[in-house]
């Protein structure tokens, strides 16, 4: 302040170094850091708290920020040497304060603003504080004498001030912006420089003259004590403010560490969780955004209503504690996702923020949907199942009020066929296919259902009956008739229609069914692809039949069975090389039973293994006696292959009636191979080596595949009948015998025509290289006594004999 020449720059130094003491200096500076620091954290807090207590963290920076520069500048005045004993008057100093914290107050709050003309604003405002302060200050100084500046430093120290108080603030707010968490450090040099700077330029600014001491007016401040109290207050004022902010930034960190670990808390729950006000969403976890369909909350609607637009939002509070309720909440595609809500308050109690737990039910709901589904449908062809179609008949009786409720049992003719030769897959789309036809035909207003297999029900009301059921019927029959393209194959399959009438046919929902059946029985009996309806006269056919099958498990025991015996010939020889058993039925009153009549019904009720088995013993016992080595050939059906035991039982059999297994040859049709091929053609290997031949009867009837002779070696093959019967008019039938007999030459099997009845069938037969024959010609099938001198004598029965002398058909009883 003495020096008034050299450059300001050198004036201020001079200032500092020369009349000051150094050390109450650097206290001067450690307590301007200080507050600096401390105002910073403030600011900064001020920033970040959004509601009412930011006028409270801004006081505090204005204090901490005003005491601060006002503390400084009165330690820096301890500091300087060069005056003499000075007091201060209590109205500046009072003011001086005021006037800091309220400038620099407005400075910080000018400061929040992102406007580039605030923020100037605030640099020019602090760094006025700043300056008014000090002026302000010095104007209250009591001396001996009076203060004079140099007008350039005064000027200086302004720019100072508001210069470097700018700059402090840009700092800070580029350090805040890149990362909140760094400390405030070279704002706070900045600042501190700026306190000081403008301190020092305007104490080198200005000029002590003394003069003679005056009076202290009343009410001064004086000594150094109190200066030093002053001091220690602003230190402990700066230390609170440092020691609340700190204390408040770990409390932020740590609020800060609650939420992420409660976010992650939350983002691993499997269910969609929401924090909300009631209106508002104000957090959700991962699982809610992904059901919602959001990749992150900021996308997410904040509106609740918008989010569960069915919400009653008013009900949330009831729902607390609640059961869960079902609810649809709309997601980003904008579908409605069904989804189940759970309410929960959260933190303080009626701070009406409440967790709702959204749970996503759409899976849930498609499975309860694809349950119900199958309970009443079919699964393969979709279709009404059985269970449906009893309760829409039992309905529909109920509500008929007499009216006529005709019913239409299904069967297609060939489907075992298909599935049999085509395999599964083929038979499942071809119930699919044949599904779809049915439905088109009935249309709309019948109920359509698959009863099972290849079973189906149609349910006709409000039509004319029978009519309109006939010509139903004829539609479906007509529509199911047309081939199917199957897996790139053409396949045809008929149907089978079984009507009957309510109230006309029956009074029941099970009579009606049941007489359905019947007529759909008797529509299948009669070759199959036409219509039946109902007629009493079937229930009797239905009762005698049930009658037949219960006398038919008698009769063994009753001796109403015996076997008959047809002669086999061989051409070229002309004599008698053996006989086929064929089964015969006696019954006291209905007299002879044809076996194509009895055998399936032995068939169908298991029967046919204990009279498989008899006839075997019986035309074994026979067979054993005869002479010249005639052959003896017996039928096996199909089901005697099932149980397993066959080839023991054949065993047994040929052991225990003496038969030479060499001379037996068993019967068997395609059919066997059809089902378990594996299976049969291992039992045939076994029966073949007992020394048994195995023969195929009645081949060109079924589906007379070739690989039938690849997979087992056959014997011998027998033509069947009907090929014989037609071979004079029917070129085609005659064309088949002739590939046959061919096809046995090639492999060595002995061919048999079966059913040859004329002379002129013979002839055609020798012509075309048959060498075995089998049929009324020859012989009709009779008793074994019939045949006992050729049994007793083969080689005198020749052919020739029997054929002219008819001593062979006589014997046959004709
Ligand atoms: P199949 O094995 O083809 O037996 C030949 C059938 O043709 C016999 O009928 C026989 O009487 C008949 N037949 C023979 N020559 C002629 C002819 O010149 N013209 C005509 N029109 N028919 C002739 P049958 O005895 O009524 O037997 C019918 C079928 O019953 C047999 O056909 C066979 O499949 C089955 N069967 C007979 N007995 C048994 C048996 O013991 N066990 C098994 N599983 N099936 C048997
Ligand atoms: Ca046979
Ligand atoms: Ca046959």
């Amino acid at each position: 302040m003495v020096l008034l020449q050299g450059l300001p720059m050198e004036r201020v130094l001079t200032c500092i170094f020369f009349e000051h003491d150094l050390r109450i200096v650097a206290i001067a500076a450690v307590i301007c850091v200080l507050a600096c620091f401390t105002t910073f954290l403030l600011v900064e807090q001020v920033r970040r708290e959004p509601g009412r207590q930011r006028l409270a963290w801004l006081c505090a920076a204005a204090f901490v920020s005003g005491t601060g520069i006002w503390a400084t500048h009165f330690i820096a005045m301890l500091a300087y040497r060069a005056h003499a004993d000075v007091a201060y008057e209590v109205g500046p100093t009072l003011l001086s304060i005021l006037v800091a914290i309220v400038l620099t107050g407005v400075g910080w709050w000018l400061s929040l603003s992102d406007r580039p003309v605030r923020n100037v604003a605030a640099g020019f405002t602090v760094g006025a504080g700043i300056s008014a302060m000090h002026y302000i200050g010095m104007d209250g100084m009591i001396m001996p004498g009076h203060v004079s500046y140099a007008p350039d430093l005064v000027v200086a120290s302004l720019v100072i001030s508001v210069v470097l108080s700018f700059a402090a603030l840009v700092i800070r707010k580029r350090r805040v912006v890149r990362n909140s968490l760094i400390l405030p450090w070279p704002a706070t040099a900045m600042f501190t420089l700026a306190i000081c700077g403008m301190h020092f330029t305007g104490m080198g600014a200005a000029k002590m003259v003394h003069g003679p001491a005056e009076p202290l007016p009343t009410g001064a401040i004086t000594g150094q004590g109190l200066t030093v109290a002053v001091t220690v207050m602003a230190l402990a004022i700066l230390a609170i403010g440092l020691v609340a902010v700190i204390a408040e930034r770990k409390l932020q960190r740590q609020a800060a560490e609650e939420e992420q670990r409660l976010s992650s808390f939350a983002n691993a729950a499997i269910e969609g969780l929401l924090l909300t006000d009631g209106a508002n969403v104000k957090k959700a976890n991962k699982s809610f955004l992904e059901t919602a369909g959001y990749s992150d909350l900021t996308d997410c609607p904040a509106s609740l209503a918008e989010l569960f637009p069915a919400l009653d939002l008013q009900q949330l509070p009831a729902m607390i504690d609640g059961t869960p309720s079902e609810c649809e909440l709309m997601t980003s595609a904008g579908a409605a996702c069904p989804v189940e809500l759970l309410v929960r308050p959260f933190g303080r109690a009626n701070a009406g923020m409440f967790v709702l737990a959204v749970r996503d039910i759409r899976e849930r709901k498609e499975a309860a949907a694809r349950i119900a589904h199958l309970a009443y449908h079919d699964v393969l062809t979709g279709l009404p199942n059985r269970a449906v179609f009893a309760d829409h008949l039992a309905a529909t009786l109920e509500q008929s009020e007499r009216r006529r409720v005709a019913l239409l049992c299904l069967d297609l003719d060939g489907f075992k066929a298909v599935n049999d030769l085509y395999g599964h897959p083929v038979g499942d789309e071809l119930l699919i296919e044949a599904s779809r036809r049915l439905r088109d035909a009935v249309g709309e207003g019948c109920l359509v259902a698959r009863l099972g297999g290849d079973e189906f029900a149609v349910v006709q009301t409000g039509a004319h009956q029978p009519r309109h059921a006939g010509n139903l019927a004829d539609k479906i029959i007509a529509t199911l008739n047309e081939p199917f393209l199957l897996q790139d194959q053409s396949v045809r399959v008929g149907c089978s229609v079984g009507i009957a009438v309510y109230p006309a046919d029956a009074r029941s929902a099970s009579d009606l069914i049941k007489n359905a059946d019947l007529a759909l029985y008797r529509a299948k009996s009669e070759g199959g692809r036409m219509a039946r309806f109902y007629e009493a006269a079937m229930d009797e056919a239905m009762r005698d039949r049930r009658d037949m099958e219960a006398e038919l498990k008698l009769a063994l025991g009753r001796d109403e069975f015996s076997v008959h015996y047809q002669p086999l010939a061989d051409l070229e020889a002309g004599t008698i090389i053996g006989f086929e058993a064929l089964l015969r039925w006696d019954h006291p009153v209905r007299g002879a039973i044809s076996p194509e009549e009895f055998i399936p019904l032995a068939e169908e009720s298991n029967y046919i293994e204990a009279l498989g088995e008899w006839v075997l013993r019986q035309a074994c016992a026979e067979a054993a006696g005869w002479q010249g080595g005639l052959r003896l050939s017996v039928n096996l059906s199909p089901l005697q292959f099932i149980p397993g035991n066959l080839v023991e039982t054949v065993r047994r059999i040929v052991a225990e009636t003496g038969m030479d297994p060499h001379r037996l040859d068993l019967e068997v049709t395609e059919g066997l191979l059809i089902r378990e091929p594996d299976k049969a053609v291992e039992i045939l290997r076994e029966l073949k080596k007992l020394g048994i031949q195995i023969s195929m009867d009645d081949f060109g009837t079924g589906y007379s595949s070739l690989s039938y002779f690849r997979v087992f070696p056959f014997d011998k093959v027998k033509i069947d009948r009907s090929f014989v019967h037609d071979m004079l008019v029917n070129p085609q039938a005659r064309a088949i015998i002739r590939s046959v007999i061919g096809l046995g030459r090639g492999l060595e099997m002995s061919v048999v025509a079966e059913g040859v009845e004329t002379e002129e069938q013979l002839a055609a037969l020798k012509i075309d290289g048959c060498t075995q024959v089998q049929g009324y010609l020859i012989s009709r099938p009779g008793p074994i006594a019939h045949f006992e001198r050729v049994v007793l004598e083969p080689r005198t029965a020749a052919l020739e004999k029997g054929r002219s002398g008819k001593p062979l058909r006589k014997a046959a009883g004709e």
